[in-house]
């Protein structure tokens, strides 16, 4: 074999070589599961997006509240919010939340709390990797 053919192995063993991933990559949010009815949009799955996040449902709803600049309400494992809107805008808004107050920035992974630390702010707390920052409270 001569050199060439060699390093041509070696290239094909190393882009063979899974990426060093820690876990981080196989986090999936949970498409949000919503239907209209009226003039009110209910998400069926904030429970299951809200215990993907660690955060309490009502967390997440007054995030959507704020954003979306409409009431909205938690009941039996469902959020009601009071206008309409489709899966797709409340995804976007959803993966915003993760981004901002799940997904730790140094690290990436979404083991993380947030804190109240007053004046408008939260601290992240990451408990994978010991980081903490604060980010604008919602
Ligand atoms: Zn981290």
């Amino acid at each position: 074999m001569d050199d060439a053919e060699y390093a041509k192995l070696l290239d094909r063993a190393f882009s063979k070589k899974p990426s060093l991933s820690e876990g981080a990559s196989d986090f999936v949010i949970p498409p949000v599961d919503a239907l209209v009815q009226g003039n009110k949009t209910i998400v069926k799955n904030i429970a299951a997006i809200a215990d993907k996040a660690r955060r309490p449902p009502d967390e997440l709803a007054r995030y959507m509240s704020r954003v979306l600049a409409v009431p909205v309400s938690v009941e039996e494992q469902r959020l009601t919010i009071n206008s309409r809107f489709s899966a797709q805008d409340l995804d976007k808004i959803v993966k915003r939340y993760f981004d901002t107050y799940v997904m730790c920035k140094e690290c990436g992974k979404p083991d993380t709390k947030l804190e109240s630390s007053g004046r408008g702010m939260f601290t992240l707390v990451c408990e994978a990797c010991g980081a903490h920052y604060k980010v604008k409270s919602y």
